[in-house]
């Protein structure tokens, strides 16, 4: 079909935005132009964050609709931005959909939605358009979205999502155990914002059934049996989005990319990259516990702060720490992190293990250190630590706290550490074999491209109207 054009909806967090942009550009590759649908909230950090010589390229199209939040609330109440999502934007899409498809030239091709927006891939069939449900997480935490009928069957989970009990999950007998305290509904807020939070993301995966293809942002290797148990969910990943020279990439924060010529005057493998992405919160105690770490540590580094990093209203270094560390470290508000980890100067990658991050990180053959904050996070660091044996984890003391101490002896461990570094290596050779052209995620991307342009007319075999929330 010619002139495709696809319209792309990321849930409206840093962590989703940039891997849908990715992906958008993929499509754009291959001649689609695409609608990228942006809250207006996120439109703003969006625009102020693109740099002054940037731009956005032609042919994807920024459409804003709101999120129904007032401009001072707090976004980072997930419990509130979901239940506001869902009050006003499906209908918000329908009306954009409805106002692009009045152009006879332009009309929607299909619509490729975050697993976390599943609902528009409703929205879209009963608007007669074919639907694609991208999981922006593991593949891992799709797994266990799919299987929660099962777990509230076999009494692991009441109907809330509420565990009966805490204990380790596993879904099949290779896959890596899961505490039922680490469920992404139970991570955030008090019982009633997780009740409704397992509410949205249940519905969502629901309403991918709407959905004609399902795809996640990683590769078969190091989630078999995850892809094993959901089958009809195809690997597209690692989606990377770090190679847009100026380009919209949809950050949140602007870049500072003065790191890259400070990287370029490091040795090679003497940087430890420190960042935690766009969510981790820190108090004030851990923060400076982790810049006497780094300080200890005698290395260079380069740390992310970014300006609410911490829950106080300043970032507080220790006192002098600033002085102390000037000659080896840098300390800046937002990186080009695709960029950072691809330099040849960094050792190793102190992270969050958002499920982005740590794709990067394994693109790049990059050490980790783990440090998961909240949500899938725990998962991705048991991949990293336990599973594919690519770095170590961070651990507390009794009083709840990763030490000084902890944080110079991980880094003294893991850059030691012949093994994991060859783990490494092999783990980016996989990933890039995967999106290199004839491998199995290039491949499932490309079926996808023809499948869409051979231009086959969706059948739509629903009854009566569709009400995702009675799904
Ligand atoms: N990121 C970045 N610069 C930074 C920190 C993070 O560009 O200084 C990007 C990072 O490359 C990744 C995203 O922000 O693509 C963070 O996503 P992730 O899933 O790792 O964590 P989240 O922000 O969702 O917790």
């Amino acid at each position: 079909m010619e002139n495709s054009h696809a319209l792309v909806i990321p849930y409206p967090a840093q962590g989703h935005v940039i891997p849908m942009m990715e992906l958008s550009y993929c499509l754009m590759h291959r001649g689609f132009r695409i609608t990228f649908v942006i809250t207006e909230f996120n439109h703003a950090r969006v625009m102020t964050a693109l740099p002054k010589t940037g731009g956005v390229n032609g042919q994807i199209r920024l459409v804003t609709i709101p999120d129904g939040m007032a401009p001072g609330e707090d976004r980072n109440d997930v419990g509130k931005l979901c239940e506001s999502i869902l009050r006003v934007m499906p209908c918000g899409l329908e009306a954009l959909i409805r106002k692009i498809n009045e152009s006879d030239h332009d009309t929607i091709t299909c619509l490729v939605a975050d697993w976390c927006m599943g609902w528009a891939v409703e929205v879209a069939a009963k608007m007669g358009i074919r639907g694609a449900a991208v999981w922006t997480v593991p593949m891992g935490l799709c797994a266990v979205m799919f299987h929660v009928p099962k777990l509230i069957e076999d009494g692991i989970l009441d109907a809330d999502g509420f565990p009966k009990k805490q204990q380790m999950i596993k879904l099949s007998p290779t896959m890596p155990g899961l505490s039922t305290a680490h469920l992404l509904w139970l991570c955030i807020g008090d019982r009633v914002s997780q009740k409704s939070l397992f509410q949205y993301f249940d519905g969502c995966t629901r309403a991918t059934k709407f959905a004609d293809w399902f795809f996640c942002n990683s590769f078969y290797e190091i989630e078999p049996y995850a892809y094993d148990l959901v089958p009809k969910v195809l690997p597209i990943g690692p989606l990377m989005a770090g190679r847009r020279h100026g380009l919209l990439e949809g950050n949140f924060w602007p870049e500072n990319s003065t790191c890259l010529s400070w990287l370029d005057e490091q040795p090679a493998r003497s940087v430890i990259y420190v960042a935690f992405g766009s969510f981790t919160i820190f108090d004030q105690c851990q923060f400076q516990e982790l810049a006497l770490g780094l300080e200890i540590s005698n290395r260079s580094f380069l740390w992310v702060v970014r300006p609410d990093l911490t829950n106080g209203s300043l970032n507080a270094y220790p006192d002098g720490f600033e002085a102390r560390v000037a000659n080896r470290g840098r300390i800046i508000g937002w990186s080009p992190q695709q960029k950072v980890l691809a330099h040849p100067s960094i050792a190793c990658f102190l992270t969050h293990c958002g499920w982005n991050s740590t794709m990067e990180g394994v693109s790049n053959g990059v050490p980790f250190l783990c440090w998961p904050y909240f949500a899938d996070q725990f998962q991705n660091q048991a991949y990293i630590s336990d599973v594919w044996k690519v770095g170590l984890q961070m651990k507390p003391n009794s009083s709840g706290i990763i030490s000084r101490e902890e944080i110079k002896g991980k880094i003294d461990e893991l850059l030691g550490d012949e093994g994991i570094r060859a783990r490494s290596l092999e783990l980016k050779r996989i990933a890039q074999k995967n999106v290199a052209e004839g491998g199995s995620s290039y491949k499932n991307f490309d079926d996808f491209i023809e499948s869409i342009k051979s231009g086959s007319v969706r059948e739509i075999s629903m009854n009566g109207t569709v009400n995702w929330l009675s799904l």
